[in-house]
């Protein structure tokens, strides 16, 4: 059992110390059980052990979602979008998406995203069913919508439960 103790930090600085005192030890394959100090609500301490865990890879609770860094390149606003994204997404447990702001070095940077919505030119968007390009330069108001129902038609939606 590996084991953080919160000090004075907020929780998601608390989050960033766990994942790193944590997380190596974890991907070596040291430890199979955390246990977080410190912190005020249990819930809390609870949800931070699982999002190390599935950062570490080993337990997936939520969806996975990679974003770029974001530079010159990126063809939208990146935290808006991706923000848009997982409001619409992140009840899917297990799927990876990636939200990459360009076409130039997006799609090799997807890692092993299930998903990805890509910038391919202003005001329009690639989707991707892992590294295959399935639809191209769809407009960015229609392309969440356009995600979801890719994500339908691979098998991989769920309906959120209300
Ligand atoms: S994917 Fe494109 S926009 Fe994003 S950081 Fe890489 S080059 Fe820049």
């Amino acid at each position: 059992v590996l084991r953080f103790r919160r000090g004075a930090e907020d929780d998601e600085t608390a989050l960033l110390g766990a994942a790193i005192d944590l997380g190596a030890p974890l991907c070596d394959g040291i430890g199979d059980a955390i246990v977080l100090a410190g912190f005020d609500l249990p819930e809390r301490a609870l949800d931070l052990g699982y999002r190390v865990l599935q950062g570490a890879r080993l337990r997936t609770s939520w969806t996975e979602f990679i974003s770029c860094p974001s530079c010159g390149r990126t063809l939208f606003d990146l935290e808006e979008t991706t923000a848009r994204i997982k409001s619409r997404t992140s009840h899917l447990k297990g799927v990876k998406i990636a939200v990459m702001g360009c076409i130039v070095n997006g799609p090799g940077e997807m890692a092993d995203a299930d998903f990805g919505y890509v910038g391919s030119g202003p005001g329009t968007v690639n989707l991707f069913v892992g590294k295959q390009c399935i639809e191209r330069h769809v407009p960015e108001a229609t392309a969440d919508v356009r995600l979801v129902e890719l994500i339908r038609r691979h098998g991989a939606w769920t309906d959120p439960t209300p």
